[in-house]
Formats: C-alpha cells, structure tokens, sequence
C-alpha cells in the first residue's frame, strides 16, 4: 500500500501556512515528527511531516504527487503525542496547524544531536592503571573532566579527544560513558545557571522572610490535616490506576491546597513520573517555584512566555534530557515536554489567565485534560470560586470533586460589611467614599497600619446606572449590561446590537441621578488624597506599571510601607502576602458586576472572595469593606458570606434560564479592518452567510442562534475597527462545522478582501 506524509512546509514562514502531501518512496523510513526535504513551486524546502497516511483527500485524487526527496533526522523531532495535540488544538481552537505546532512546539528550528554522559569519574588510581592500559581511554577521559559538565557533544567529544569510533564503543562496553540522544536548539548560546526568571522583589521578600511560599509560614509543620491527607490520598488513588482522570480541589483560602500539591508531586516523582504545576501570573512563578525547591532541589524548573528566547531553549532542553522534571509555570508551561507526565495541576483554576487571548486561543485547562486523557494521567483543578464551567461538571459527575473547608492553623475569614452607596448619596455624601471607609482609614493610619483600596481594571467600559436606587440599564434580548459610548452618546448591547437612548430620568425610581458610570484608579487617588493629604498614596494600575519593573518597585515600596494606602486593580489581589494591611476597600464592586458579559457575575464573586482573602493574613485581624449601588446582589451578598455554593445554585439557575454557558457554548467572530465602513459591511456579509449555512446543513430551530453583528467593547483599537458576530449553540462539534462553512463562504465573497477574522470558542471576555 502507498503511504503519504503530510508535510507542514517551511515552518518558520507564516505566511505558508498549509500542509501538502508527498509519497513516501519505499524504502524511506518517515515517522511523524521528522523533517524532510520536499519539493515546492520548484524549489527544495525543508518541511516537517506531521501525519503519515495511506490514504489521500479526495481532492488530490487525481493529482499527481511528488515523493518525499530526503530525510533530514534519524529519529522524530517532536514526540508524536505533542503533534497529536497540535492537531487536536487547531481543530478545537479554530486555528492553523502551523500556528497551533508553533505554541505546542516553540522550538520548532532544532535537532537531535548525539550526546556523551559520562557515567564514571577520573580517581586516581583509576588514572595510573588506564594511562598505563589504554592512553586513548585516558585521553578520552581527560576531556571529559575538562569540560566539567555532565554531558558533551559526541561531535566535540571525538574532535578533541582524538579518538576513534572503536575506542569510543570500547569506553562505552567498559561503561566509561554511555551515548544519549538530545534535543539541541540551532543557534543556542550558554546560558548561566540560576538566572531563568529570578525576581528582584521575590528575591528581596524571600531575604527578609525566609524561603516560604505563600501558604507555607516559618515554623509550619508537615503534618497534613485531616482534609489535606484525604484529598491526597483519594487523588493517589487515581493516579495509581492509570486511567485519565480530572478532578476538582475546591478548598477555602488558606485551607493549604500547596501542601496537598506538593505531596502529590512527591509521590508522582517518586513512582518515576513528571509533573507539572500551573499558576495563572508569571509573577508568582518564581515564588512558588522557590518553595517547591526547598522541597526537591534541582528537579525543579520554570517556564513561561515571559523567558527570554535562550532561557527557553535551555529549559526545553534541560527537560527533554530528563534532567528536570518538576516545571512550575504560567499558561504556556501546560506544553512542557516532560517524558514521564503523570500530573497537571491548575492552581486557582478559575482565573481568566488561563485563557490565551491570541491564536490559538487555548485555554490551558482544556489542553491540561487533553494531555492527561493521551498520557492516562491526572489533572487536578485547584480553586476556592472554581469557575463555574468546573463546579457544573464535577455536580453533575462528570469530574471528580474534594473539599477541604477548613483553614490551617488559627486563621479565620475576616469579616466583610457591605456599604450601600445609595444612602450615602441620600445622606449628602457625593464622595466615592462612604463615611464608614473614611472612618476606618482614618483608623489604620493612626495605628500605623496599612490599606489596600481597589477599583476595577481600567475602564474602558461605563454604564449607565440611578445613584439613588442602583437601577443600571440592560439589554432587554440578552440581561447584559448596555455600554455607554460618549461619541454619539448612545447604549449599546455588545451581543446583539440593541440601542437605545439614556434614560433623563430613572424608570425604576425616576431619580434625576441616573449617568453614566466608571471611575479610574487616577481619579480616585486624587480624592482620596484630597480626603487625607498628609497620607502618602502608591498607585498600581495599568498606567502606572507597563513595565514589570514598574510593578515590583510599586509592590516593594507598599511592603516597606512607604505610603499607608495602596490604590489599585485586582492586579494586586493576587499572590503575595502583606502582613501590616489590616482593612481592605473595594471602592465600588459595581464596576465588575456590571460589565457587558454574561460571567460579570461570576467574575465579581471570585474578585471580591480573591480581595478579600488580603486582609487578615497574619497575626493582625483583617476587616474588609464592600461599596456599592446594588447591595443586595447575590454575588456581592454570596461573597461577603464566604458562601461558594449559594453563589453556584444561584448563578447556574441564571445560566439556565438566560441559555448561556456551560448550558451552551458560545463560538465569536471578531471582524477586523482600518475601516469602519468596511469592516461594517464585512460583518453584515459573514452574517447573511453564516444565515446561508442555517439553511445548508439543515439545523433545526434553536440548536444555533446568530447575535450581532455589534460593535466589539473595545470599537476601536491600535487603529482598527473591530465588530462582532457571536453564534450560540448546544453542541460545540456542530458550532464549529457551521462557522468553518460560514468563514470558508465569506472568504470567497468581496467584502473580505482586507479584514482579518479573529475566532474564538467560549470567550472569557466580551
Ligand atoms: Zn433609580
Ligand atoms: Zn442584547
């Protein structure tokens, strides 16, 4: 039978982002995995073949096929797993298999080199006996203690040792050394030990700390709880059954999930497997890796986007060769190359940082239960607001799930008090600041403590809400909060285009205090500072921190207590401990609660329960204090109670009714051109024919619904119009045909000369 490879083309080349099919001559052994030289528009390019078939697309039928010139590796490149996954991402992310294989594979410019590690060491009486028996080996040997390093490059080795291949198979029969097959990145450079990714301030922390994790305090014992033992042990449990398995850690704050992690990490290493832990910010890599470390020492290592190019490589190829097999990570840390993989753990699953916003668009908890269903292994989700797609699957049994309810040690939750900013209004107080909050500030800094105070990211989104009852104007299609646009001054529903006019007066209470609503982290530090002008203030929001730098000098400052209040967005809720804040502020919780997305509510759920685990974290007890115009929201209720499981049966109901995920999923298209007329046009031509395909494949009424197209939250960016069109349905196999036959019909069309498409499956955000 005839076999055919199909080759990914001159890789590095974007532009050339399709495989062709080549026959593979009889007598050439191709494997997934290994590049090869194939012909091309007349030329010889270099190509990586990425699946071996003995059938061909029907399209190329009756063409004829050229064969594979020439083989350029003995053996594959990439383990045949990953390009499995490369292939699984492209289909479920919508993306190119060049595109996906570039993120699954980064270095994808490598080889395979022979390597010699030496496997015995120069004593000295070992060095009179061989110089006397065998001044070849000797020689040999030499070089290999000269260059102190546990491997050498055969090709180096044989040049400077002089040595011929007979010696060379002799010293490895004698086992002197053995050979070993690596991966090497083309134009690689050393790199120095112990420089991937060491944090300045984490450094600095861990200095005046002593080396301990967030959840790890000086003196803490390893005895495990009574919960944390159970979750290990029914976790071990899985694990020894080799058979793949996802499961759900849902533990309060503080409840110790990294004790748990570590122990699973132990037992898997110790059974001879790998492991990978994930973390949702590069900031709190090093941190976490430090104390995962002092507990394994040098099998530890991180890895993340933000490396630079030779740190990458060295890691790569540090984990290829086996020597590190513990990798602590961000997002992209989920393709770790490890040989052994037994365990993926998502620490804080539920955080959108999971989620890539650029192609593929991945989200790394899919592509953690992808790897672990290939390799028959385990991933864990850590959380204590799992999201709400995580929580459904484990209630209904989908998932495993454990809870440890309890926190370690002697801390308890601090107490939350909502602060309803409408009476505040009514009572003649316009500030952004209750009386209350002002009060308590006053407080912490007479007693030389310190606050944090925090405020949505940046706004780029305002709404339109009444100050005196906390009505805010919503799509009457889709119960998403409409966006107010200063230009045109008009609301608009950002899934389905709904407009209308805002209201003069509220419809709910007829109050004239019915405007547009947003604060920035500026505009709020400088009332606060007109409040207290003797108290220095430190800022960190978007503005302020472009570089990371930026951002750890802010953060350093704050825990020498520099200044008594932090302002910032919950780009501080995250990770490190500072023990002198004893009040923590959300300024106005409405700012999450009311953003144009139907997850506004789970998002202010998991950011305030986030906030308000800041307080109280040492011995100084924490107080926390909620202001907003909608006091008797669930989310914000729910959170102030510490109370995950009302918030889910609530929310889930809402979910339900309104038909949005985990109930559907929703597929989004995003349009994009200088233009805005035609980027307007392309939309309503995407539209009428993603409507065409309705007809095509014959979908029954309701099984997908088309909304939009609507202007995107953010219109206009990096000088580009952006619109959008979201389809909604059932069953992700179908959405997904559908929007490939929709894209492939707009593609012929006119009206998409120019724009760019931009896909993603289930969105985080609007
Ligand atoms: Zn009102
Ligand atoms: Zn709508």
């Amino acid at each position: 039978m005839l076999s055919y490879a199909e080759v990914l083309v001159d890789v590095a080349n974007r532009r050339l982002d399709q495989s062709y099919h080549y026959l593979i001559p009889e007598l050439l052994d191709v494997k997934i995995g290994m590049r090869v030289l194939v012909s091309l528009q007349n030329r010889k390019v270099q190509g990586l073949v990425v699946n071996v078939t003995n059938e061909l697309p029907y399209e190329l039928a009756l063409v004829t096929i050229k064969p594979v010139l020439e083989r350029m590796d003995k053996d594959s490149l990439i383990p045949p797993d990953l390009i499995e996954l490369a292939h699984w991402l492209a289909q479920t992310t919508i993306c190119s298999i060049a595109q996906s294989l570039h993120t699954v594979w980064p270095l994808l410019n490598g080889k395979v080199e022979e390597w010699v590690i030496p496997l015995a060491s120069l004593k000295d009486a070992d060095v009179q006996t061989l110089q006397w028996l065998d001044p070849d080996a000797f020689r040999a040997m030499n070089v290999i203690n000269r260059a102190r390093s546990k491997a050498i490059a055969l090709n180096t080795f044989i040049k400077r040792a002089d040595i011929s291949g007979t010696t060379l198979e002799k010293l490895i029969q004698q086992g002197w050394i053995k050979k070993e097959a690596r991966f090497v990145s083309i134009g690689k450079g050393a790199v120095k030990k112990g420089t991937l990714g060491e944090d300045p301030l984490v450094k600095s922390l861990n200095q005046e700390n002593g080396a301990n994790g967030p959840e790890n305090r000086t003196g803490r014992t390893y005895e495990l709880t009574r919960e944390q033992a159970t979750a290990v042990k029914s976790v071990v449990a899985s694990l020894e059954e080799g058979s793949s398995h996802t499961i759900l850690l849902h533990g309060v704050t503080g409840s110790g999930k990294t004790d748990v992690y570590r122990d699973l990490i132990a037992h898997v290493i110790a059974q001879g497997g790998d492991a990978i832990l994930l973390v949702p910010e590069i900031s709190l890599t090093s941190q976490v890796a430090r104390y995962f470390e002092t507990q394994f020492g040098d099998q530890v290592i991180i890895l993340h986007s933000g490396l630079r190019p030779r740190e990458k490589m060295k890691a790569w190829e540090d984990i290829l060769a086996g020597d590190k097999r513990i990798v602590i990570g961000a997002r992209s840390a989920v393709f770790a190359p490890l040989l052994n993989l037994r365990l993926i753990i998502l620490d804080e699953e539920h955080d959108g940082a999971y989620k890539q916003d650029e192609n593929p668009k991945y989200h790394a908890r899919d592509v953690a239960r992808k790897r672990m269903e290939q390799l028959k292994g385990v991933v864990l989700l850590g959380s204590a607001t799992p999201s709400l797609e995580a929580y459904a699957a484990a209630q209904s049994g989908k998932i495993r799930m454990l809870t440890m309810t309890r926190r370690i040690g002697e801390s308890t939750l601090p107490p939350v008090e909502i602060v309803d900013m409408r009476e505040e209004l009514i009572g003649g107080n316009r500030s952004v600041f209750s009386l209350l909050l002002q009060q308590k500030l006053r407080e912490r800094i007479e007693r030389g403590e310190q606050a944090m105070l925090f405020l949505n990211r940046r706004g780029y989104s305002t709404f339109v809400a009444c100050r005196e009852c906390g009505y805010v104007v919503s799509c009457p299609n889709c119960d998403i909060t409409l966006t107010y646009h200063s230009q045109g001054q008009a609301m608009r529903c950002h899934y389905c285009n709904h407009t209308e006019l805002p209201p003069l007066t509220c419809p709910k209470c007829a109050s004239r205090y019915i405007r547009f609503f947003g604060q920035g982290t500026q505009r709020v530090e400088e009332e606060l500072q007109g409040l207290l002008p003797e108290v220095s203030i430190l800022r960190l929001d978007f503005d302020t921190t472009r570089s990371g730098e930026a951002h750890r000098t802010i953060l350093a400052r704050f825990r020498r207590q520099e200044a008594s209040i932090l302002v910032g967005t919950q780009m501080m809720a995250k990770g490190l401990d500072f023990p002198n804040v004893t009040l923590v502020g959300v300024v106005a919780a409405d700012q999450t609660l009311n953003m144009p997305d139907f997850r506004a509510r789970e998002r202010t759920f998991q950011l305030l329960t986030q906030v308000a685990g800041r307080a109280g974290r040492s011995t100084k007890p924490g107080e926390v204090i909620i202001q907003t115009y909608s006091p008797t929201d669930g989310a914000i209720l729910r959170a102030a109670q510490h109370d995950y499981q009302g918030f889910f049966w609530e929310e889930i109901r809402y979910r339900k009714e309104r038909n949005y995920p985990p109930y559907t999923h929703i597929v989004r298209v995003l349009l994009l051109h200088e233009k805005e007329d035609r980027v307007i046009k392309g939309a309503n031509d995407l539209e009428a024919c993603l409507k065409q395909g309705i007809q095509d494949l014959k979908f029954r009424k309701n099984e997908i619904d088309i909304l939009g197209p609507a202007p995107a939250v953010l219109t206009r960016l990096k000088n580009q119009w952006r619109w959008q069109i979201s389809v909604k349905g059932r069953r992700l196999d179908l959405l997904r045909a559908f929007l490939h036959q929709g894209v492939q019909r707009f593609y012929k069309g006119p009206a998409s000369s120019g724009i760019i498409l931009n896909i993603e499956v289930d969105p985080l955000s609007s």
